[in-house]
């Protein structure tokens, strides 16, 4: 079942562009209209001994270098600046580092485990990723970042069952992860849905898209670990890349942490795709298969057949207009969460669990985790707001502040308290424990220290 979205989509080594290759293809890019500075192969840029990495600040978007760029190489903590070519050179001794890279007007960008041998230079050019980008912008990066529009695929054996299900709905706190080499390894699970994300959705989309696809892909991810034992890393489950992360996604997981989707008990298999004709997705039994290519270079669409699932049920989805790439407008199988579509309600101010209900059909979002966000540490005399995940709509929550003889507490809908010395008394200099308990009988309580003076500095870049 794998071979026919392999071959339509290029994405096993037939020609798709990588993030890395794409760099190499700029002249190419600038030949079909996009003015292009020429960019030199980054080995060029390379001092002639030492060791270190070395490369190019490339906006994703424009395909243009980027100047001004902070490059740091940690655990060392070396700094540079790409110069006005976008070039950096940075020397460190050879091991294993985290790059991160600062612009104020892109993303932040953390590059895991990266290796610096001891045969020279390496060389990692950096792809950033502009904050507010236009719709047009987001097209591209969708297309030259996102390394799976088409899956996940059910696995054949579970295609020909007539309902997909788990039978389960705990989470297991790490899943097996087999690399194409056969290796294997265990992966917390939320660090697993970090790796998986980015490799999805662009990092630019807005943050209840990020957070919508955190929560498909945690819970596709788990079902397929239930089922099987273990989950591939490739476009035949989902991609996952652990050096692949960013601030965008990683803040979108750990807002959802813990959450899946359940229909009637169970886990479900969280189908989704790349965009729909802007009218619909499928019923299951209507997924999406290609028979051929037209010569204007559309596929041409039948059906996949797949079997009847319950959650997979044709839904409204009227947010974009119809893929040119296809002869039905669809890209992608068509079944479940529309990744254009979940685009376009974030666009519009949908929250991420609105966007999942609108996909799946008859389904509830489950597990969430109640955390404490903070801030524990507060000056006195100072007005502060506390704040905390949510475990679903609706829910009420008690949050309590006690200890040196101080106890205040305060029920609300929502996730934050402001304690502004008028509505609610300031606690003074201490130590005290902060205790939020939800309707649902999740709680978390976490020290909350009220400090005569608290410094700030800043912070060090997201991640690590
Ligand atoms: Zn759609």
């Amino acid at each position: 079942m794998v071979g026919w979205f392999a071959m339509i989509y290029g994405d096993q080594g037939s020609g798709r562009l990588t993030r890395r290759s794409l760099l190499r293809a700029a002249g190419l890019a600038g030949a079909a209209g996009m003015a292009m500075l020429p960019i030199a192969a980054s080995g060029s840029l390379a001092p002639a001994s030492g060791t270190g990495f070395v490369g190019y600040a490339i906006d994703l978007a424009t395909l243009q270098p980027v100047a001004g760029a902070v490059v740091r190489v940690d655990p060392i903590g070396a700094t540079t600046t790409t110069d006005g070519r976008g070039a950096y050179v940075v020397a460190v001794p050879p091991g294993t580092y985290t790059v991160r890279v600062l612009h104020p007007d892109f993303v932040g960008v953390i590059r895991l485990k990266q290796v610096v041998g001891s045969a020279g230079y390496t060389s990692l050019d950096l792809d950033l990723v502009p904050r507010s980008p236009s719709l047009e912008q987001q097209k591209l990066l969708y297309q030259r970042m996102v390394s799976q529009t088409a899956a996940p695929l059910p696995e054949p054996d579970a295609l020909t069952a007539r309902a997909l299900t788990t039978a389960a709905t705990s989470l297991p706190s790490q899943i097996k992860v087999v690399y194409p080499d056969g290796s294997s390894q265990w992966v917390p699970l939320e660090d697993y849905v970090k790796g998986v994300v980015p490799n999805e959705v662009p990092p630019s989309w807005p943050a209840a898209a990020l957070q919508a696809q955190a929560v498909a892909a945690r819970t596709y991810g788990v079902a397929r670990f239930l089922a099987y034992g273990y989950i591939c890393t490739t476009s035949a489950c989902q991609v996952y890349d652990p050096t692949n992360r960013w601030p965008s996604t990683d803040a979108a997981v750990d807002a959802t942490a813990g959450q899946v989707l359940t229909a009637n008990g169970s886990i479900i298999w969280a189908f989704f795709f790349s965009r729909c004709n802007g009218v619909s997705t499928r019923n299951s039994e209507d997924a999406i298969a290609y028979s051929g290519i037209t010569a204007q270079g559309q596929y041409i669409c039948t059906t996949a057949g797949w079997n009847y699932v319950s959650y997979c049920r044709a839904r409204s989805c009227s947010w974009n207009a119809a893929s040119t790439l296809s002869t039905c407008g669809y890209y992608g199988h068509g079944v479940g969460m529309c990744q254009w579509g979940a685009y376009g309600q974030s666009q519009n101010g949908r929250a991420y669990a609105n966007i999942l209900s609108s996909y799946y059909t008859g389904v509830t979002l489950t597990g969430a985790v109640l955390r404490l966000l903070g801030p524990f540490v507060v000056q006195a005399g100072q007005p502060f707001t506390l704040s905390w995940t949510s475990v679903g709509s609706g829910v009420t929550y008690t949050s309590t502040i006690s200890g040196s003889g101080f106890t205040e507490t305060f029920q609300t809908s929502g996730t934050t308290w402001t304690i502004d010395g008028y509505t609610y008394p300031l606690p003074p200099i201490g130590v005290y424990t902060w205790t939020v308990a939800a309707q649902t009988g999740a709680t978390a309580s976490a020290t909350l220290a009220v400090a005569e003076k608290v410094f700030t500095q800043d912070l060090p870049l997201v991640g690590g």
